[in-house]
């Protein structure tokens, strides 16, 4: 049975709980069924920061949640989840109890196994934090008495700080290795330490990425830029050996350019996302493809030395080979490819014309161009991590004028949610 963690012992009351999410499990709890907070919201709050999102889980299926919400409609193909929707359009999601893992689920809604059918797909409280990936990310939060329950010793890894895998890392992580990555990132993001079992775990499976999904792993990439922490958390993937495999030519092109033995924040990778991140608690706009370009700015370091083109034929196919690869090993999609082919290709132009001041025909077509705003934006933090002063300057003469924010087409990346 779970642990319950009764108010006198910690420190999350119903207060700081989502107003909306709480009308939900209340009533759920009127008509009889067990429903919970859930997850990285119960974290947060134990380590006195605010939730991005509340997770309620419940017993009722989303049938009986479709009855007993008439505002609520059923999503998602996999597994199904209820979105009830408040006044002004806001979304609270409900998801049933589940007893089988992501992975196993995906396959066996296309399957036509007896084992299995919908019905099973159902669990246990014991059962859906089974399938969850780490014991700080299990903790229920039950409203009606405020305590906490908690199946995995996910309370006292909280008080110890410590990021410790659910069951057998080395099983968790081949079930999934989008989680080792997940462990990269909480470690830093959190202050927390990994428990020894889940960094051996990383060091012995950290081949096992290459394998992941790599939309689920684009996902999570975007989710660490919206840290703000993203140097940090790049340098731990980096440590645990995680970045190489997920990278191999972005990252081998950075640390050819490292001084030996740096730590990586000081590599001009590291020095990058540091810019960035610090932009980005500046409340400057940044945009996913600014983070990928500056992922690759090593790969293609000529194109930020001006002398070297004649031709923007040259340049592009320059950028285009080596790219090639790199966007590969990623598995990006054609749109951020092109993107960034068109970012390098004129980062060109930021040094050879004359400069962002004058009137000039063909500067402002190129203030028109919608890449304009990312493309400047890798000029300028490429230019401050390289300590390059002359390009610094020009940074300056082009700095962006109200005409030149990021389109409304560009996805955005932003701390404050
Ligand atoms: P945040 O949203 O702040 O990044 P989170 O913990 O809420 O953190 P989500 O990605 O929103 O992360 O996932 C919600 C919950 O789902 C997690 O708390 C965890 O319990 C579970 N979870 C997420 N990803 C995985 C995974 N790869 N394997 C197992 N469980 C997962
Ligand atoms: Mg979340």
């Amino acid at each position: 049975e779970g642990k319950r963690i009764y108010r006198e012992f910690h420190s999350i009351r119903n207060t700081q709980m989502d107003p909306d999410g709480l009308k939900v499990i209340n009533r759920l709890n009127r008509y009889g069924y067990k429903s919970y907070f859930v997850g990285g919201c119960i974290r947060d709050l134990l380590l006195g920061k605010k939730p991005k999102d509340f997770d309620i889980v419940t017993n009722a299926t989303p049938t009986q949640l479709r009855k007993l919400f008439s505002n609520s409609r059923v999503i998602g193909r996999r597994f199904k989840l209820v979105h009830v929707v408040f006044r002004g359009g806001k979304v609270i999601e409900v998801s049933t109890f589940r007893s089988l893992p992501e992975h196993r689920l995906d396959s066996s809604l296309e399957s036509d196994d007896m084992y299995l059918k919908r019905d099973n797909i159902f669990g246990t409280p014991k059962e859906d934090v089974a399938r969850r990936d780490f014991t700080i990310n299990s903790l229920y939060f039950d409203p009606r008495n405020e305590s906490i329950i908690d199946y995995t010793g996910g309370f006292e890894d909280m008080k110890n700080q410590r990021i410790n895998v659910i069951g057998d890392p080395d099983i968790s992580f081949k079930e999934d290795p989008v989680r080792m990555l997940r462990a990269a990132k909480f470690a830093p993001l959190l202050g927390f330490s990994m428990h020894s079992a889940c960094a051996k775990g990383i060091r012995k499976n950290r081949f096992e990425i290459a394998k992941a999904n790599s939309n689920r792993l684009l996902e999570e990439y975007f989710k660490i830029f919206r840290t703000g922490k993203s140097a940090k958390i790049f340098g731990s993937m980096y440590e645990t050996g995680l970045l190489e495999t997920l990278m191999p030519s972005a990252i081998a092109a950075s640390v050819e350019r490292a001084e030996p033995g740096v730590p990586f924040e000081d590599t001009p990778l590291g020095r990058r996302l540091s810019i960035a991140d610090r932009m980005l608690a500046e409340r400057e706009d940044l945009t996913v493809d600014i983070y990928l370009a500056l992922l690759f700015c090593d790969l293609v370091e000529d194109v930020f030395a001006v002398d070297r083109w004649k031709r923007e034929e040259h340049i592009a196919e320059y950028v285009k080979s080596r790219l090639d690869e790199a966007c590969s090993e990623m598995k990006l999609p054609g749109r951020d490819r092109s993107r960034l082919l068109q970012i390098f290709i004129s980062q060109i132009r930021f040094r050879s014309e004359t400069d962002g001041r004058r009137k000039n025909r063909r500067t402002d077509a190129f203030r028109e161009k919608v890449y304009f705003f990312e493309a400047f934006m890798v000029f300028k933090i490429h230019s401050l991590a390289e300590a390059d002063d002359e390009a610094v300057q020009r940074a300056m003469f082009w700095e962006i004028g109200p005409r030149s924010r990021p389109p409304e087409s560009h996805r955005m990346i932003s701390l404050f949610y």
